[in-house]
């Protein structure tokens, strides 16, 4: 069997297991270095070859796309993860980073619970970052913080190690503060989703060079500030990539910082649905009830030369499967499930079933929009989708 026929029979194994899974989005500013860290991220899971991540691009699968070097509409892709012994499913949606996209930014938060938020440690927190925060947070999706392009401070900028320091924590206060404002608008969120390098929230590295170090994998690795300053100097950024790889890092920091499906629906649910709270549907999305009704939000609406027009989204309850009826918000009658798949980068398999807790990608849904709320019962649809504007900006 394939590699990749392999990562998808264990990826429908871990599907049924909501605790160990993870529905997660990357955003950032413009050239922060997202695509560059989701493909390091998929190298680490075994999807795309080691030497290729950051110029293969595997997130960008649209000609377009790569001619413009922007990413245009959200891609998704499932992988695993061991964390603590026990294999994870990462379901992580790439999301556009560019000026004109905000509006599918919003609806990739959608269907994740959360958001690693990646900023540039040179250029600090920008516009794009705070509507990607604020994005974030308004569908009740939990930050955490990867600092990128830490090479520049010590190779090009030649920063020693207080001064490294200092610009890092001045990066993280200035995304807390942003993070503390926007939180005090809002009554549902009680915990403390501020950012801490003592916590383990916020990693740092080189997307570029595929290393990374966060508080608690030096504490694993024994790797020191002075360490990665004198590789990086020294040109040794292989030797740094394997003592310290970020998607090592980033995924660890995942699976222990990210809520699984359980932890968040119960909260994400009274934000997104203003149906019935005691009605056995919100029990259903409250518990991820794979044995409950059919609850599918569809976040994307993406074209397949081979399977057609394809909807992505979040399984709220109940367990998608080929030839079911379903309901589309909005409009009269039902459409049939013509196949039900999970993304592997730019490509789809498909799979028997998706249960509650995941993301699916389906084909047959021929009324379906962004934003459609589809369903095995009628139903009072999700609150839409709503669109936050971006501070006009022009790219220098
Ligand atoms: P996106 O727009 O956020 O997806 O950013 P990309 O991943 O496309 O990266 C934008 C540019 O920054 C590209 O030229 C990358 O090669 C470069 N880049 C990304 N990560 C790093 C990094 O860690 N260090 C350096 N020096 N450059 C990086």
């Amino acid at each position: 069997m394939g590699r990749r026929k392999k990562i998808v029979q264990e990826c429908e194994r871990l599907m049924d297991t909501p605790e160990n899974i993870r529905n997660i989005a990357i955003a950032a500013h413009v050239d922060h270095g997202k695509t560059t860290l989701s493909d390091n991220l998929l190298a680490g899971a075994g999807m795309i070859s080691e030497g290729t991540a950051g110029e293969q691009l595997a997130m960008d699968t649209k000609e377009d796309e790569q001619e413009r070097g922007i990413t245009i509409d959200a891609a998704n892709v499932s992988m695993t993860h061991e964390y603590e012994d026990t294999n994870h499913l990462i379901n992580l949606i790439d999301t556009p980073g560019h000026v004109d996209f905000g509006g599918d930014v919003t609806r990739a938060m959608r269907a994740v619970d959360g958001a690693l938020v990646v900023v540039d440690a040179v250029e600090g927190a920008m516009p794009q970052t705070e509507t990607v925060l604020r994005q974030a947070l308004r569908e009740g999706v939990k930050p955490t913080l990867f600092i990128n392009k830490v090479d520049r401070l010590i190779s090009e900028l030649q920063e020693g190690e207080e001064e490294m320091q200092e610009r890092l924590l001045g990066v993280i206060a200035d995304v807390n503060e942003l993070i503390r404002g926007m939180i005090e608008e809002m009554d549902d969120i009680n915990d403390d989703w501020t950012v801490s390098v003592e916590d383990g929230t916020v990693g740092f590295g080189s997307a570029l060079y595929k290393w990374g170090v966060s508080m608690p994998s030096m504490q694993r690795t024994g790797i020191s500030f002075e360490d990665i300053i004198e590789l990086e100097r020294n040109d040794k950024r292989d030797e740094l990539h394997e003592r310290s790889p970020l998607s090592d890092v980033v995924l660890d920091m995942v699976c222990e910082h990210f809520p699984n499906p359980v932890d968040a629906q119960p909260r994400r649910v009274p934000r997104i649905w203003r149906g019935d709270a005691e009605s056995e549907l919100a029990e259903d999305m409250r518990l991820v009830n794979e044995d409950g009704d059919v609850v599918f939000m569809v976040t994307d609406i993406s074209m397949d030369p081979h399977a057609g027009e394809i909807a992505t989204g979040r399984v709220f309850s109940g367990t998608l499967e080929k030839g079911q009826d379903l309901y589309v918000s909005g409009t009269a009658g039902k459409n049939r499930i013509q196949s039900v798949g999970l993304f592997m980068g730019s490509e789809r398999e498909e799979v028997e079933r998706v249960p509650a807790g995941n993301i699916a990608s389906v084909t047959g849904l021929r009324d379906a929009i962004a934003g459609s709320t589809v369903s095995s019962v009628e139903m009072t649809p999700f609150e839409s989708i709503e669109h936050i504007s971006e501070p006009v900006i022009t790219k220098s």
